[in-house]
This record gives structure tokens, sequence and C-alpha cells, in this order.
């Protein structure tokens, strides 16, 4: 069978009375995209919050092999490096020199990603400086840089120009081949993400409406009815 990367039960949160989630259960497969889509408001983004820990939910509960984190405000390059080292943290009393060997590994895997992601070009910039795509990238690669067993991703199209949509998502198609990573995508786009996606879950309300593959999903007509409902 197999290995669940990350299962999700009962998942229910509400804020003052309004129901953003209401009993969400799904599972993620090892090396599985599993699209989560919905309208604005539909809990996408809470659902994230629960999953990081950032929302503790009023009921149910969120199990997964290893903890994701994310940051902001250097160089490119410094970025991808903190990423290297909020994993790979060791016993601060190594000798130097293992740990001249291990900045040695982190800077090639750095490297790796610096190609990887076209960041060449910026390695010396500020993020804050970057142009908002290629801050994205910096995003998705920092958190490449934990060598995470899941990634979670949200929205990432958003405000993108369709050249950069079309980079990401091939992007995205790479790192699970190149990563060996899951990853939980939350998209508000259904044309985009149904062409990533092993699997989709929709959500409308809080509620999971429907679940499948990505035709069976974009052809669901509750589906259907809470886009051109929302929008
Ligand atoms: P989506 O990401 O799908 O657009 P959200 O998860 O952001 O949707 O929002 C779902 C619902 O939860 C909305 O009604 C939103 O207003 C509400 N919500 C989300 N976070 C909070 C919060 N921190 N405080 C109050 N309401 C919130
Ligand atoms: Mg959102």
């Amino acid at each position: 069978m197999a290995v669940k990367l990350l299962s999700v039960n009962s998942l229910a949160i509400s804020f003052g009375g309004i129901r953003a989630l209401g009993g969400i259960d799904f599972e993620l497969e090892d090396q599985e995209i599993l699209a989560i889509i919905g309208p604005n408001g539909s809990g996408k983004t809470t659902l994230i919050n629960c999953i990081t820990g950032i929302y503790s939910p009023d009921r149910g509960q969120v199990i997964f092999e290893q903890n994701i984190r994310l940051f902001n405000n250097m160089t490119v390059l410094d970025n991808l490096m903190l990423g290297r080292h909020v994993k790979f943290r060791k016993n601060p009393f190594h000798a130097v020199l293992r740990i001249r060997k291990e900045e040695l590994v982190h800077r090639e895997r750095v490297e790796e990603l610096i190609d990887f992601l076209d960041l060449h070009a910026y390695r010396k910039m500020r993020v804050v400086d970057c142009p908002y795509g290629v801050q994205k990238s910096v995003e998705l690669g920092r958190a490449l840089a934990m060598e995470p067993g899941l990634l979670l991703i949200d929205e990432p199209f958003a405000g993108l120009t369709s050249e950069e949509k079309e980079e990401t998502a091939y992007r995205i198609t790479e790192i699970r081949g190149k990563y060996k990573t899951g990853i939980l995508l939350i998209e508000h786009d259904l044309r985009l993400v149904s062409k990533l996606a092993d699997r989709m879950i929709a959500l409308n309300y809080g509620l999971k409406i429907a679940e499948g593959s990505p035709q069976e999903v974009q052809r669901n007509p509750g589906v259907i009815s809470a886009y051109l409902g929302n929008e």
C-alpha cells in the first residue's frame, strides 16, 4: 500500500460563528500531486493554515510526516542557504572541519536549486527587490532546500504573467520527479491545476463537494455551479 504523507481527519474551524471548514477529510500519498480547488472564500487558505499549525482547528486532526516552514527578506542565495540550515541544523559542538564539509554540501544543493529555478541573475539581489515572479520562485526554492517530503503551495499562479504561469506549472511537475516530494497544491484556477494534479478535491463554503480525477472534478455539476455562483 502507498505511504500516506498526510492525513486530514474531520477538520473543522469557525471564525466568529462563520464556518470556514466544516469537517474535511482527505489523504495525500507519497509523491502525489493533490490539488485543492474552490472559489474565493471556500476555505482553501484556512485549510493550509490548519495543516501548517498557524490555526488550531476546533475539531479534527492533521497527521503528517514532517514540518514545513516558510520565511522572507534577505538575498536569494541567503534565503536558500537558510532553508538548508533550518532543515539540517546539527550539533553546535561538531568539529569545524565537519561543519565546513556540511557547508559545502549545502552550497552544492543550493547551486542546484539556483539552476533548477533559473535564479542566477538574481542571486545577489535582495528578495524584496526581485520581480514578483522571481520572489515566488525563491519561496519555492526555500521550501525545496529543506528537502520536504511534502510541499504545500498556496495559489502559485496568482499574479503571474501567462508565461510565468506556464513555467511554474512545468516546474511543479518536475519537482515531484526530481525531489520525490508529495505536493498539496491550493489553487483557485481550475483549468491550470487540472493539468498538473493527479487528484483534485473541490471545496465550497468549507465543505468538500467533489473528489476524484481532474476530469471528474472539472465536470462535476456542483463544482461548476459553485464557480459560476461565486464569480
Ligand atoms: P480561500 O482561501 O478559499 O479564498 P479562506 O480560507 O481565506 O478562503 O477563507 C474561508 C472563510 O474563512 C472566509 O469566509 C474567510 O472570511 C474566513 N476566514 C479565514 N481566515 C479568517 C480569520 N483569521 N478570521 C476571520 N475569518 C477568517
Ligand atoms: Mg486563499
